[in-house]
């Protein structure tokens, strides 16, 4: 295996009245080509801003302002070299010291991604066979020409906000006979049966699957190394669910691309990936194969979520609800403790102070941040009472 991905000390903040938000805090990850790796975490933990950082699209007054994205691509490496050394390592690319212009000409040819909710990935006023030709053709350019700035497609538009706009731009703007062509094919890979004819359909002709296995489509439009998938299947009914991902299965399997899953649903990981980090409140709490964090977990958080046996077919496969909330992730609320202090049923003394992150026993790529990955149980002091009422 090659490692594809590896990412270090990721924050990303956003700066609102009530004051920083530390959405992701120090992430740490790596994902090897081809794996699918899978991010699980109650609402709130920061999962979706950690896929939108990865894929570039944090938008004010959301900002990453710490961190690393090493991207192993040996083209790219090459390419960066002459101007940005300082942005290479080997054939990995630092994707936080390219160019915007650059990194803006990864999406789509490096990096997808796919949502929850597919209406949003799509213009209602444009046929879907024309949206997915003009993303497979404005790939076809980035690709062809790499210095100049990527184009956006009309969904992307769309997405954007900018309807007005894309509504005004000539219509068939980028679509030609092959782009057409390749966009019937992607429909039927993806399962839409008669393509041809629904290829000139508008988006809500088709059912929230069929929309949703389109949106997929689309995000293949650019041959992508990696596919950051948000929820992907969270919106929908559960046989339509297991459908969406045997479907993301088959593809990988098909195209050796990598997958980037984030989900709340433990069902899902256990069904899907061969790696998973368990997220809370903005970090990385546990990671490791299924087998670590399923069999062997260390972190009580993880404890925790398992407390629901993991179970596509139904509601089971939720997280259980653990007592208190997900914290605010207010830089001034949380201070300097371990994230999960005020809900651990292990909380000491010790755990007053932020945890490092410990390599478990085990395979070597099992990581936990949580003194007990290192500590014995006697040697822990208790918390003096009252502390989390004082510091609320
Ligand atoms: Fe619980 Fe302490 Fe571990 Fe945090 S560091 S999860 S409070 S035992
Ligand atoms: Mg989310």
């Amino acid at each position: 295996t090659e490692e594809l991905l590896r990412i270090n000390g990721l924050s990303t903040r956003f700066f609102t009245e009530q004051g920083q938000v530390n959405a992701v805090d120090n992430f740490d990850l790596r994902i090897d080509r081809g794996d699918v790796f899978g991010i699980v975490g109650e609402s709130g933990s920061g999962k979706s801003v950690t896929a939108r950082s990865i894929v570039d699209l944090i938008e004010s007054p959301g900002e990453i302002t710490d961190g690393e994205i090493w991207y192993n691509e040996p083209d790219l490496a090459d390419a960066v070299r002459e101007d940005r050394p300082e942005a290479v390592d080997g054939t990995f690319v630092d994707l936080r010291r390219i160019s915007p212009e650059r990194r803006r000409s990864l999406r789509g040819t490096s990096f997808s991604m796919i949502f929850q909710d597919p209406e949003s990935s799509f213009n209602p006023s444009l046929t879907v066979g024309e949206q997915i030709a003009e993303a497979v053709e404005v790939q076809r350019r980035a690709s062809a020409n790499p210095r100049s700035t990527r184009a956006r497609t009309r969904s992307e538009e769309y997405s954007l906000g900018s309807f007005v706009l894309s509504s005004f731009l000539p219509s068939k703007r980028y679509v030609t006979e092959a782009s057409r062509e390749r966009a019937i094919e992607l429909l039927e890979l993806v399962g839409i049966p008669d393509p041809v004819e629904r290829a000139d359909e508008h988006p809500h002709e088709y059912s929230g699957g069929m929309l949703q296995r389109a949106m997929i489509a689309q995000a293949l439009a650019g041959e992508p190394d990696v596919l950051v998938a948000d929820e992907p299947t969270t919106a929908l009914d559960v046989t339509i669910q297991a459908q969406v991902l045997d479907l993301l299965d088959e593809l990988q399997s098909e195209t050796g691309m990598t997958i980037l899953l984030i989900t709340h649903n433990l069902g899902v990981i256990a069904r899907m990936c061969d790696r998973v980090g368990v997220m809370y409140a903005g970090e990385i709490v546990e990671r490791g194969t299924l087998e670590d964090v399923f069999d062997d977990h260390v972190h009580p958080y993880t404890e925790g979520l398992l407390g629901s046996i993991p179970d596509i077919e139904g509601e089971a496969g939720r997280l259980q609800p653990i007592d208190g909330n997900v914290p605010s992730l207010l830089d001034h609320e949380m201070g300097d403790r371990c994230h999960f202090a005020d809900r651990c049923p292990n909380a000491m003394e010790d755990c007053l102070e932020h945890p490092p992150e410990y390599d478990a026993e085990g395979s070597n790529d099992h990581a936990v941040r949580c003194v007990l990955a290192a500590q014995e149980y006697d040697e822990r002091r208790a918390i003096p009472d009252g502390y989390f009422d004082e510091t609320r």
